[in-house]
Formats: structure tokens, sequence, C-alpha cells
């Protein structure tokens, strides 16, 4: 087996009305002064967040809201959220919603924290981050996996990029998760989310890791769980039992479980964050989009790979690995296809991409090839221009 460090302290408290434990556990974790930070509305409108506000004033706690966090988050609402949660002398960050909310919430967490430091220079790592606030998390939508895991993603919408940074510092306190606040969401959002939890542990499963079969067959029966209850979900979202299952598959597939030791690799991640930072693609349809053309791209590095995946998870029959690595790549993307997912991107927003778009993303995703953006096999600009280019239709 690999060497390897496993950190994922974050308290999960799962199930029916968890919910109501949400001020215990804010106190619990050192909080009196909170910043509540949630996104456009659904949140107040399913009367979560008027539940959660009750909760806390009975239990003595005081709190300001900061609301209107847009999907693929925006740095610049992060900064003011920074600004405000320093003037109400905030000591912990409460996000109610999904990784956009959560997000958002870890960068004003680390901001408060070190005020008079621009955010961008924290994510950036130009400023090293050495002290955050603590954040708790009230789950709504089952997909980023942000709840469990050390990164952030935020948009810095004046340089047109999206960023992710990974530390210890974000791993929140607390996740509250009632899989009955998933069902008022948009069956889009139910979608992107199966195939975000998917390719968190794909995105891992994918390198040239030997020697871990424990984590091998974790990530193998998380993603299963999550391709059976996922067609459950996308038949009725109300069913307990399914949503369950995605919630804590979401959280599993990147607490870091599903790769212990192993090198992650992350491309179609990256080159899914270029096209959000973009053309505000959802970040699961970013994935989808992409997936196939460059898992065709990519499997002839280790076809052997790709055949366990298609044997384990899709219970492929074929003896050759080849085919047994192409037939597991044509059900993942049939299984995309059969929950309405975009698998190329002609069905993303911008539509199909002209030649210029296409350098422009791969020089993006690249940095002018100054750097290679994967593991599995090493991908250089005229590899991901490739990629693109076979999604691009
Ligand atoms: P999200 O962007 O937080 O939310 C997506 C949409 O779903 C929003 O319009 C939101 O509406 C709505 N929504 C959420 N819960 C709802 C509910 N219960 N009922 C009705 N509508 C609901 O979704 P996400 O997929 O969890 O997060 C995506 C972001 O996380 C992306 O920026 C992605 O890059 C990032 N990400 C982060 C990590 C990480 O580890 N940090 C990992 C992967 C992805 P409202 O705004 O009105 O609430
Ligand atoms: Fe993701």
């Amino acid at each position: 087996m690999q060497e390897f460090i496993y950190y994922a302290p974050t308290e999960v408290v799962f199930g029916k009305d968890a919910e109501k434990k949400t001020a215990e556990e804010v106190k619990k974790w050192g909080g009196n002064r909170v910043l509540l930070v949630y996104g456009g509305g659904s949140v107040k409108r399913s009367g979560l967040l008027d539940r959660i506000e009750a909760e806390l004033e009975r239990a003595g706690i005081a709190f300001k809201e900061w609301g209107g966090v847009k999907p693929n988050p925006r740095l610049s609402f992060a900064q003011a959220g920074v600004e405000a949660a320093v003037s109400f002398g905030a000591d912990f960050i409460l996000a109610v919603g999904g990784g956009s909310s959560i997000d958002t919430a870890k960068g004003i967490a680390h901001g408060t924290a070190n005020p008079g430091t621009a955010l961008w220079d924290i994510w950036t790592q130009k400023v090293p981050l050495t002290k955050s606030l603590p954040v708790g998390v009230v789950l709504t939508i089952a997909a980023a996996g942000s709840e469990m895991s050390d990164s952030a993603v935020l948009t810095n919408e004046a340089i047109g990029r999206k960023q992710g940074l990974s530390t210890d510092f974000n791993r929140v306190k607390f996740a509250i998760m009632n899989p009955e606040l998933t069902y008022t969401l948009p069956k889009y959002q139910v979608t992107c989310g199966i195939v975000d939890i998917m390719m968190h542990t794909l995105d891992r499963y994918f390198t040239h890791t030997k020697g871990n079969q424990m984590t091998d067959e974790i990530a193998e029966a998380l993603l299963r769980t999550v391709i059976e209850n996922g067609r459950k979900a996308w038949k009725d979202q109300t069913d307990y039992e399914a949503m369950s299952e995605l919630m804590w598959c979401s959280s599993l597939s990147h607490n870091g479980i599903t790769g212990l030791g192993a090198e992650k690799d992350f491309a179609p991640h990256k080159i899914g964050h270029e096209l959000s930072a973009k053309y505000d693609v959802a970040h699961g349809a970013s994935l989808s989009a992409v997936w196939e053309s460059w898992a065709l791209y990519v499997y002839m590095e280790e076809p052997g790979r790709f055949a366990q995946y298609g044997r384990k998870v899709w219970g492929v029959q074929a003896e050759d690995d080849v085919a047994a690595a192409r037939e597991g790549i044509r059900k993942t993307v049939e299984y995309f296809r059969e929950l309405g997912m975009p698998v190329c991107l002609g069905k993303l927003e911008a539509g199909v991409l002209t030649e210029e778009e296409l350098v422009d993303m791969a020089e993006r995703a690249t940095g002018k090839d100054t750097f290679t953006v994967a593991k599995f096999r090493e991908l250089h600009q005229r590899d991901v221009y490739e990629i693109l280019k076979g999604a691009n239709h």
C-alpha cells in the first residue's frame, strides 16, 4: 500500500430533522456571532432559513444574513462578505445551501480571520493561509462534496478565472445533512450533482496507483451506489433512501477516502472549470460534456485501469482489456445521457465552440503550456485542445 495522510475532521449530523441541531452545533464549535451565507433564495422559499434563524435566536446566537451567492460563486461577493463579517464581528460562518454557498463561506472565513489581506492573494497563495474562522454547513444538495472536502472554488470575474484552493483550513467543523432538504431541487441540479459526485471519485481513480485494493473497492462501491440511486432519484427525487445514499456519497466522494495515497488527476475538472469561468456552465454539466472525449483520449495509457473500472463498476464481461475499457466508457456516457446530461460541448450554454474559442480554452486550462494539467496522462495545451475538439459537436 502507498503512503498517505488521511484527515477528514468534519462532524456529520445526518438524518431527518438534522437541521434542528444547527444552533447546538454552532455553540459546540464556539460560534456566538454568525454570518449566515446562502444563495439566490431557494432556502428562503423553502422556509429552511427561517427555521434556522429561529433556532439561533432561541439559543441566543446573534446572526447576520449574507444572501445572494450565485452558482459558480464570485470572488467579489465573498470579498464583500469579508467586510460584512468583520464589521459584524462574526466569529463563525454558517453556509446554508450547496457548494457555491459553502465555498463562499470558506472564503469569507479565511478573509475575516486575516483582515486587510485581499482574498485573491490568499486564494492564489501569494499570502500563506495560517488561520481561518470556523465554518459550519446545512447542506441542501448532494453534489460538490464541499461539506467534507479540503477545497473551495471561486471565480475571479475580473480576470475570468475559476480557481480552487486546497488547504486543511477548508475543512468545515460540522455538516448537517437532511436528505429531505434536497426534495425541492430542480431536476437538472439533481443530475448535475450525480455527475459531480461520480467525477470526484473518477478523477482520483484514474491514476497510476497500484496496491490500493481497499481504496479501489471503496471507490467502485461508491460509484455503483451513485449509479443505482441516481436512477431512482431521477425517477423520484422524494425517494428518501435514494436521496440519502446520494447525499452521503457526495461527502465520501470528495473527503479523500476514495483516493488514499493516489495522486489526483482531475483533468476533466480543470477543463470544466474553464468552461464554467467563461460561459457560466453548471459545474456538473461542464464535466459530463468533456468526460467521454477525455476518456477516449487517455485510456490507452493504461487500458487495464479502465478495464477494471468497466468490469467492477459496470459489470462489463469482455476479457480483452481494450474492449472492456471502451465498453466501460460507453456505458458511462450512456448513463449521463439517460439522466439528460449534456455529453458534448454543443449541448452547453455556449453551443459548439469556434476554432478560436477552442484554442483559448486550451490555453486557459494549461496556463499557456507552462504546466501540465493531469497525472494519468500528462496533458499539454495541444492535448487539451484535442480533447475539447473531440467534444465539440
Ligand atoms: P450550487 O451551485 O450551490 O447550487 C446550484 C443551484 O441549486 C442553485 O441555483 C441553488 O439555488 C439550487 N439549490 C441548491 N439547493 C437547493 C434546494 N434544496 N432546493 C432548490 N434549489 C436548490 O450547487 P453545487 O453543485 O453544490 O455547487 C457547485 C459549485 O461547487 C461549483 O462552483 C463547483 O465548482 C463547486 N465545487 C466545489 C467543490 C469543493 O470541494 N469545494 C467540489 C466540486 C465543486 P439557490 O442559489 O437559490 O440556493
Ligand atoms: Fe466537482
